[in-house]
């Protein structure tokens, strides 16, 4: 059983990281003959509440849910279905739902009015492209109550100081190069530029993936998709992993930049 739910599908671009979204990619790809920018409710909206023949449920429990992967959680135009999301997210407590976000200004919306400091078993990523994005969301995620915080840079466009952003209350830091035909530069210094300031803070730090174009001591490489994980991953320059949270907070698909 896949552990993905995505209660919509679409989303409407908002920022530099955007402009190459995966989204949109898979579904030129795919035919889609609707617009990526149209925000849909899908058919397995309540996938979280589904049982099977047995009444168990479909979502196993124990899992972590990788939630809106083809949308943005908290896209303006799903405001309207998002409470009913947050009610199935509380009702089950035995799964552990991530979703990350370019839009984490939106948090407050819709957002259920018990949730206090936030629910045990929810993660939020942060997402961050370049120096103003960060800049501009990542007070704003310090400041929210969210029991689980990671921030992901992806695709990072180009050398960012986030140390004063790193704090105790961040789980990861995880960087990734873009994917797709018209991806951009990713240089492997600027990877190395946030390991340096995670170790610094003594946050943990992942280098997910190099994307296709990777530049590296002056050379530029172009890497195929299916490399462009493995690649990161010899690099070994992962910082402080934590092995049984690495089980738990996978942290992001490692397919989708
Ligand atoms: S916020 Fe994410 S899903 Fe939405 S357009 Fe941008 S990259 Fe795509």
């Amino acid at each position: 059983m896949s552990n993905y739910w995505n209660p919509w599908h679409g989303c409407v671009k908002l920022s530099p990281g955007c402009k190459h979204c995966y989204v949109y990619r898979q579904d030129a790809m795919y035919g889609s003959e609707i617009s990526s920018s149209e925000v849909r409710k899908n058919a397995d909206f309540d996938l979280p509440l589904r049982r099977k023949r047995d009444k168990s449920y479909k979502l196993r429990a124990g899992q972590i849910i990788y939630t809106c992967m083809t949308s943005d959680f908290l896209v303006a135009e799903a405001d309207q279905w998002r409470a009913e999301a947050w009610a199935m997210i509380k009702r089950r407590k035995d799964l552990r739902f991530f979703f990350f976000t370019k839009r984490i200004d939106r948090f407050q919306v819709a957002l259920p009015e018990d949730w206090g400091d936030g629910y045990e078993n929810v993660i939020v990523g942060c997402t961050v492209e370049n120096q103003a994005m960060a800049d501009y969301r990542l007070p704003i995620f310090n400041a929210l109550p969210i029991r689980h915080k990671t921030i992901i840079i992806a695709p990072m466009l180009e050398k960012m100081d986030i140390s004063r952003y790193l704090n105790n209350s961040i789980l990861e830091v995880a960087t990734s190069g873009e994917s797709g035909a018209g991806a951009r530069v990713c240089n492997y210094d600027w990877m190395l530029d946030i390991r340096r300031q995670c170790i610094e803070k003594d946050i943990p730090f992942c280098f997910h993936q190099t994307g296709a174009k990777f530049l590296k001591d002056g050379k530029l490489y172009r890497i195929p998709r299916r490399h462009q994980i493995s690649q990161a991953r010899k690099a070994n320059i992962d910082y402080n992993l934590r092995r049984d949270l690495e089980m738990d907070f996978p942290v992001i698909e490692r397919q989708l930049f």
